[in-house]
This record gives structure tokens, sequence and C-alpha cells, in this order.
């Protein structure tokens, strides 16, 4: 990708955590204490995890969330602009805490997780709103992820819609307002549960278990008249796009996989980018499914995020 190119240009929208990784012989039950020989602290959040990936392939990329304005927070920018990523949409908040996620890992790889949303939880559908109107001039692409409020992810895709600019949705979570995001005719990229549940909603909750992941994406794809792209973990990703059949992209080859933490981010992340250069839908997932592949062999979610050579020494 040339990074001159005005089309490689990348705003996203959603959530920016801390990661505080304990490794445990077990996860504590209720009540009980577990403890672990180290802390590993990771920068983390499915935003901001996107736009690091995005960053590293080669995309020039815009960040638009919100910290408190405690050390945490101005650590967590400080990753991200050292990432490439200019975190000037970001809303730094008085009197809410840094989002943060508690993790405990078994050697499994078998976790349990406890988020504290803190300044997510406050990010403002105005800040978001006129973040997309300054990226019209200037993205290809928007990218949302929905950890933050429903009326800060709405903001962003009809705004993206009336500006005329492509909008990727990664919804994760679902939420019943998701359903609204719709009529905007965004691109989702939901994992097989958040697909399962996306197809719930456009049924009114009737969605039996052994429906096929096609069949589900092709009734979401059809509902949006977008395409659907559903990540499937070592299987890779399938394509629903209402004007061609259904595609599954294979997963690349990896040797060891160490930690697949963040490989969804990663795939939106350059997806997106891809995308926002120009790219087919096909071709750009095709640069997301290499990348997230690659991700997956080092520990943390960012860490084995590859740059744009490697990715093209993937493929
Ligand atoms: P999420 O993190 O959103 O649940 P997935 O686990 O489906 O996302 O992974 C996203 C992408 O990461 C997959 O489509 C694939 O390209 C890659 N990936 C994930 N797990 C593996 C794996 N075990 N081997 C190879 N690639 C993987």
């Amino acid at each position: 990708m040339n990074s001159h190119d005005r089309a490689t240009r990348l705003l996203v929208v959603g959530a920016v955590n801390v990661d505080l990784v304990v490794e445990a012989d077990r996860l504590p039950g209720p009540g009980e204490t577990v403890v672990g020989p180290t802390v590993t602290r990771h920068g983390g959040g499915k935003g901001a995890n996107a736009a690091v990936a995005a960053a590293r392939a080669g995309a020039e990329v815009r960040y638009c969330g919100a910290v408190g304005s405690d050390d945490t927070g101005a650590q967590a920018l400080a990753e991200l602009r050292d990432s490439g990523v200019d975190v000037t949409d970001v809303g730094v908040l008085d009197g809410v805490a840094t989002g943060m996620a508690l993790i405990v890992v078994d050697p499994q790889g078998e976790n349990q997780i406890a988020v504290g949303a803190g300044a997510n939880a406050a990010v403002d559908a105005e800040m978001v709103r006129a973040a997309v109107d300054r990226a019209a001039s200037w993205a290809g692409c928007v990218l949302v992820s929905t950890e933050i409020p429903p009326g800060a992810v709405a903001a962003a895709v009809t705004t993206a819609a009336a500006r005329g600019i492509r909008c990727v949705v990664n919804p994760a979570p679902v939420l019943p307002s998701t359903v609204d995001l719709m009529e905007s005719r965004p691109v989702f990229t939901p994992n097989a549960s958040e697909l399962r549940d996306l197809h719930r909603l456009i049924t009114d909750g009737r969605d039996a278990p052994d429906v096929p992941a096609a069949e589900r994406a092709t009734a979401v794809a059809s509902r949006t008249g977008a395409p659907v792209l559903v990540t499937l973990g070592a299987q890779g990703v399938l394509i629903a796009d209402p004007a061609s059949e259904v595609v599954v992209l294979p997963a690349g080859h990896v040797d060891r996989v160490v930690d697949t933490t963040g490989a969804g981010d990663t795939f939106n992340g350059v997806f997106a980018a891809t995308l926002a250069g120009g790219s087919t839908v096909v071709d750009a997932a095709k640069r997301g499914v290499a990348a997230a592949s690659l991700s997956v062999a080092a520990v943390g979610a960012r860490t084995g995020m590859p740059s744009d050579q490697e990715i093209r020494s993937a493929l």
C-alpha cells in the first residue's frame, strides 16, 4: 500500500483498555483468591487494537474514543502514538478511570475476564459525530467496534452513511440497538457467536442451534444489503455478499498457535484499512485473514500484529 494515497486512511471508533494479566495455576472461584507469580500489562480494547493493527500494516490511522485523565490513560495514549496512531480525536475525561480488563489465565489457556468500562462507557455521541465529520474529507473507511455506548456507535455509523464513507462494524457485543444500525448498510464482521446473535435479532429470536453459519450470514447480508464477514478462528473467514456466492477464505497455516487474543481485532483493522485503500471486499479480507493468522503466533493482543511486508510475504 502507498501510505500517501488518500484512500489508505482509516478512522477507528471504539474502546481502549489496559489489560492486566495474571497467570495462575487455576481460575479463582467465588470469594477465592489465587496468586500467580507475575502480572503483565498489555494495551487492549477492540477499537484500539484494530487501530494498531491497521497502522502496523501501513495505513494512516486516526482513533476516536476516550480515556480517563489518569496515568493509565496517558500510558494508553502513548502506546497508540508509538504505534503511529493519531489520537487527537480521543477525549481525555476527568472523574472516570481509563478502561481496564482484569484477566486471569490458567495453564490450559482458559481465562476469566472482568472489564471495567470506565471512560469507554462515557464516549460521547457528539464527539464521535464531529470526529467522523472531520474524517469525511480524509478517510476511505470508518471502522466501529461496539464496546462504547449505543448512542456513540449509532452516531459513528449514521454519520459515515450520511457522508458517504464506507463503514465496517465489528459487532462485539451485539446489543438490541444493533438492529437499528442495519438501515445504514454497514459491513458487519461478527465472529460465530456474534453472528448467531445478529441472526436472532433479525428473526425475533427464532434461531435453531444447528443453522449453518453460511445461512445465518446470508440472511443478515440480505437484510443489510451489504457483505457480512464471519471470522471462524482456525477455519478462516466466511463472506456472504448479497451480490455473489458465499466464499470461505481459509486461515493461514500457523506452526504453533500461542495466543489468539486480538486475532479478530487484527482482522478488522487490516480488512478495514485495505477496503479504505480501494480494494474489493474479498481482496481486503484475504489481507485481513493473512494478518490475523500471523498475529496468533505471539503472546498479547498487539505483539504479533504483522507489518505490511510480513503480510505481503504471507499472501
Ligand atoms: P475473534 O477474536 O473475533 O473471535 P477469531 O478467533 O474468529 O476472531 O479469529 C479471527 C481470525 O484470526 C480468523 O479468521 C483467522 O484468520 C485468524 N485465526 C484465529 N485463530 C487461528 C488459528 N488457530 N489458526 C490460524 N488462524 C487463526
